[in-house]
C-alpha cells in the first residue's frame, strides 16, 4: 500500500475478472442489481461491499470411471455468498454451461431470495459442468457421489443444505445424502432436501415452486385488476416448476397457450390440455411432438397473444431480442435470472409488471425449509399443513415486497432486493467483524 491509500482505497483493490461489474453474465447482472438498491440501505449501505463478493467459492475436481473404462474429469463447483442469517442454502445444477460466475450469481440469489421470505438461510449454490443426458445411470451415481465428497468439507445440516436444481432431483439428493451420511459414519437426512418422502422428504416439495408462482401470480392479478378466468398463459420450461405452475393456472380457470422447452414450441389458442401435456413430457422428455397442438416456430413463442408470461427454464431468456415482442401483462419468473437487466427496463416501459425471481420461485426453497425442520425434529407434516405454511409465507412475503414498490416507487425487484438487503446486512452488521 502506498502512504497515501486510504482504508477506502484498499477495500476497491482491483477486482479479479470474474468479479468485475462490467462482466457481462449473471454475476455482473447481479452486481447491477446490487447497485440499484444501494441507496436505500441507509447506515446499512457501509456494508454493502459484503453482498458484492461471495464469502467462500470452491472449485473442485470430480473425475470418474466411464463405462468404457476411460477416466473423465468434470468441474464442480460450491459458492457459499453469504452466510450472515444462518446455513448456507441453495440448489445443485448439473449443465453444460455452468460456469464458476454463473454458480456465483446464482448463490447470491439464494441470499436475497432466503431473506426475502426470511427463512434462516444465508445463500449458497453448486454445480458441475456436464450435460447429464450424455451419462448413463451409473455414471451419473458416481458422478454425484465424488462430487459430494469433494465439497464434503462445506455442507452439512447446519453448515449448507444443497437442494435440487436444473437437472437434478430425488435420486441425485438420495446419492448425495448416503455419501455424506457413510462419509460421516451417521445418517444425516438433513443435508440435503428435495428428498424422496421415504428418506425424509416433505410432501409438496416437488410442487412448492411451481405453487409458489402460482401464489405470487395470484396475487399480483388480483392487486393489478387482472382476471384469472379466461387468462392466456404462455410457460417455458415444462418441468416441476413450468409444468405445476401451468396446471394450478389451468385450473383457476386460466388457459395454457404455449409451452416451449429444449425439445420444441407447441400452441394452442383454445388451450392445450395440461394434464395431457405433462403426461406427454413424462413418457417423453419433453413437450415436442404432442398431438392436440399446433407446432410453432421457437422465436415466436415471444410474442405469443397472453396476458401472463412464466419463464421457468434458463437465465437469459427474456432479453433486448425479444422483450419488445412480448405482449403478457404478468410476467412471472420461475427461472432464476430469466429477464436481462435491458429486457427488464424495456418490459417496465411497456408498463409490463415483471414478479421477480428472487421473490416469485421462493416456493421451493421454503418447503425445502420445512423439510430440514421436520428432519432436525424427525415429524412429519400434513401435505394440507405444507401447502397452506407455504401459500401464507409467499403471500406475506410477496404483499411486503409490493408495499415497499409502492412506497419506494421503485420495481419488485428492487423492492424484494431492498427488503433482502436491509435483512441481510442488519444481521452482518449485528454479529460484526470477527476474527
Ligand atoms: N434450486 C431451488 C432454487 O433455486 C431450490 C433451492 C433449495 O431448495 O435450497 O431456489
Amino acid at each position: 500500500m502506498t502512504s497515501n491509500s486510504t482504508p477506502a482505497a484498499a477495500s476497491n483493490h482491483p477486482l479479479p475478472s470474474y468479479l468485475d461489474p462490467k462482466h457481462l453474465g449473471p454475476w455482473g447482472i447481479y452486481l447491477q442489481q446490487v447497485d440499484r438498491v444501494t441507496p436505500y440501505l441507509g447506515s446499512l449501505a457501509r456494508w454493502v461491499e459484503t453482498l458484492k463478493r461471495p464469502k467462500r467459492a470452491l472449485i473442485v475436481d470430480v473425475p470418474i470411471e466411464m463405462d468404457n473404462g476411460t477416466i473423465a474429469h468434470f468441474e464442480g463447483y460450491r459458492v457459499q455468498h453469504n452466510l450472515s442469517r444462518g446455513p448456507g442454502k441453495g440448489g445443485v445444477r448439473f449443465h453444460q454451461d455452468v460456469t464458476l460466475s454463473e454458480v456465483m450469481a446464482l448463490s447470491a440469489w439464494m441470499s436475497i431470495k432466503n431473506a426475502a421470505v426470511n427463512v434462516p438461510y444465508g445463500g449458497a449454490k453448486g454445480g458441475i459442468r456436464v450435460d447429464p443426458k450424455t451419462l448413463s445411470k451409473g455414471e451419473l451415481e458416481r458422478l454425484t457421489r465424488r462430487y459430494t465428497s469433494e465439497i464434503g468439507l462445506l455442507i452439512g445440516p447446519s453448515k449448507d443444505i444443497p437442494a435440487p436444481d436444473v437437472n437434478t432431483n430425488g435420486q441425485i439428493m438420495s446419492w448425495m445424502m448416503d455419501t455424506y451420511s457413510m462419509n460421516t459414519g451417521a445418517t444425516a437426512t438433513g443435508v440435503v432436501t428435495g428428498k424422496p418422502i421415504d428418506l425424509g422428504g416433505s410432501l409438496g416439495r416437488v410442487e412448492a415452486t411451481g405453487r409458489g408462482v402460482f401464489t405470487v401470480g395470484v396475487e399480483a392479478a388480483k392487486l393489478s385488476g387482472l382476471a384469472l378466468q379466461g387468462a392466456r398463459v404462455a410457460v417455458q420450461g415444462f418441468g416441476n416448476v413450468g409444468g405445476t405452475a401451468g396446471k394450478l393456472f389451468a385450473e383457476a380457470g386460466a388457459i395454457v397457450v404455449a409451452v416451449q422447452d429444449h425439445t420444441g414450441t407447441i400452441f394452442n389458442a383454445k388451450g392445450l390440455d395440461v394434464p395431457a401435456v405433462l403426461e406427454h413430457v413424462a413418457n417423453t422428455g419433453g413437450v415436442g411432438g404432442f398431438k392436440g397442438a399446433d407446432k410453432m416456430a421457437n422465436d415466436d413463442f415471444w410474442s405469443v397473444d397472453c396476458e401472463i408470461l412464466i419463464p421457468a427454464a434458463l437465465e437469459g431468456q427474456i432479453n433486448a431480442k425479444n422483450a419488445g415482442k412480448i405482449k403478457a401483462k404478468l410476467v412471472i419468473e420461475g427461472a432464476n435470472g430469466p429477464t436481462t437487466p435491458e429486457a427488464d427496463d424495456i418490459l417496465t416501459d411497456k408498463g409490463v409488471l415483471v414478479l421477480p425471481d428472487v421473490i416469485a420461485n421462493a416456493g421451493g426453497v421454503t418447503v425445502s425449509y420445512f423439510e430440514w425442520v421436520q428432519d432436525f425434529s424427525s415429524f412429519f407434516w400434513s401435505e394440507d399443513e405444507i401447502n397452506a405454511r407455504l401459500v401464507r409465507i409467499m403471500q406475506e412475503a410477496f404483499a411486503a415486497v409490493w408495499q415497499v414498490a409502492q412506497e419506494n416507487k421503485v420495481s419488485l425487484r428492487t423492492a424484494t432486493f431492498i427488503i433482502a438487503c436491509r435483512r441481510i446486512l442488519h444481521a452482518r452488521e449485528m454479529r460484526g467483524l470477527y476474527p
